[in-house]
């Protein structure tokens, strides 16, 4: 976007009281001075390098103050698409914050005419600021229940295709609020990847996997879910040793489950994954075919797994298109001698399907869905033959 100078006299007013707030400035040149609308009372002298008639423009509100060059000013304009669009995109605790530092402003300011317009502008605010600080509340409400045990982590089995027997599970964790009932991992998961709660989350996750992993046969492994920041964190990769440690069960037996969409960064990706291998860990590529990096830079990281993600499952019997990715996928894996996980398997002739095709194991409905602990160790007789 071109930048735009303008240059004012001193005494020349930029802006009255009750104008409409069209755009903000930045003082390259000069002082300005912030007057009480219609009175000479001078509120601020703003100098080089500082912003004003921002407010205005972030509740699009008419002006309450009025401005004038004290000396000479040259002055760069802001559109107001460079403020809002920004805002828009940020995180709703921000905006809220933002609505209520904005909000006590005002009210030290003198009022202005469009009463109307205020109110229709506050209730807006007044929405944002509600959606803002219900995510506040929420994530606090998730910390309680870290603590207290209300986040649940169940298991859903793997099944190896050529037999049909449990080869081992996913951990998954769940909310119960009690409010709220049942709330998604896809809801609460990204509210604790924003802070140092997926840290507490991934903890319970692993100490109960590990937990199951200790009543189970040997031969049964358990994949769990890891995000950036655990990875990121020097502590992880050896807590999670010393508690296998502790049980006496091999690290092959934890798989950690990296999403598509975390690799972005190929580089920071193979260095997670080398890490998690000189450690003993095996390595799955969660949610194959969904992100956004190229397939070949993918395939240079040298996962043991690949997870291929539920959309190409749900329709690989009815698009042709998607029957042939999972084909070219499972010709790819094989070749870099990684094994094959189908997700979302929900039917039998998709199950007959991608067994046929060489799909190594199937997770999804058709299978089972995710269980507790309790209800694992109840049907391990039936569930597996040691
Ligand atoms: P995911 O890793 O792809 O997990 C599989 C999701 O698919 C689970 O959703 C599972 O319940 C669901 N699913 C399994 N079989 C079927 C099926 O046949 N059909 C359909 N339609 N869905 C099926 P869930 O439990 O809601 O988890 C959502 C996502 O949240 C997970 O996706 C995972 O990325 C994340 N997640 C869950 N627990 C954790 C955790 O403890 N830590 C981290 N970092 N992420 C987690
Ligand atoms: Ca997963
Ligand atoms: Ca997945």
């Amino acid at each position: 976007m071109a930048f735009h100078l303008s240059f004012y006299k001193p005494g020349q007013f930029i802006f009255h009281g009750g104008e409409r707030s069209d755009r903000a400035y930045i003082i390259e040149k000069g002082a300005v001075e912030i007057l009480a609308e219609d009175k000479d009372e001078v509120i601020h002298t703003l100098t080089a390098g500082e912003l004003f008639g921002e407010m205005g423009v972030l509740d699009q509100s008419v002006r309450s103050t009025a401005a004038k060059a004290k000396t000479q000013v040259t002055l760069l304009e802001i559109k107001p698409g460079q403020i809002t669009d920004r805002l828009t995109e940020t995180d709703p605790i921000i905006q809220a914050l933002i609505g209520v530092l904005l909000k006590r402003l005002r009210a030290l300011l003198p009022r202005n005419g469009d009463g109307a317009q205020a109110d229709l502008l506050s209730h807006v605010a007044s929405i944002i600021e509600q959606s803002g600080l219900s995510k506040f509340r929420l994530e606090s409400e998730l910390r309680t229940a870290i603590n207290s045990e209300k986040v649940q982590t169940v298991f859903q089995p793997i099944v190896d295709m050529a037999t049909n027997r449990v080869s081992g599970f996913e951990a998954l964790s769940r909310w119960l609020h009690p409010k709220l009932g049942v709330i998604s991992p896809f809801e609460f998961i990204t509210l604790a990847e924003e802070t140092d709660m997926i840290i507490e989350v991934g903890s319970l996750v692993f100490n109960r996997a590990i937990d199951l992993l200790s009543q189970l046969p040997d031969s049964v492994f358990i994949n769990i879910n890891v995000s950036a920041r655990q990875l990121n964190s020097s502590q992880f990769l050896p807590t999670l040793l010393q508690r296998l440690k502790a049980k006496n069960i091999n690290a092959e037996r934890l798989k950690l489950e990296i999403t598509e969409t975390m690799m972005v960064d190929i580089k920071q990706a193979a260095q997670w994954i080398e890490r998690c291998h000189q450690a003993g860990f095996r390595v799955c590529a969660d949610d194959f075919g969904t992100g956004y990096s190229g397939l070949q830079q993918l395939l240079e990281l040298p996962f043991d797994v690949l997870k291929i993600d539920q959309v190409f499952i749900q329709s690989v019997l009815t698009k042709q298109v998607n029957k042939t990715l999972v084909e070219a996928m499972v010709s790819l894996a094989k070749q870099l001698g990684m094994r094959l996980v189908a997700e979302g398997v929900e039917q039998k002739s998709q199950h007959e399907l991608l067994s046929q095709l060489g799909v190594d194991f199937g997770q999804g409905y058709y299978y089972g869905k995710a269980m507790s602990i309790s209800d694992i160790l109840a049907q391990r007789g039936q569930l597996f033959d040691d």
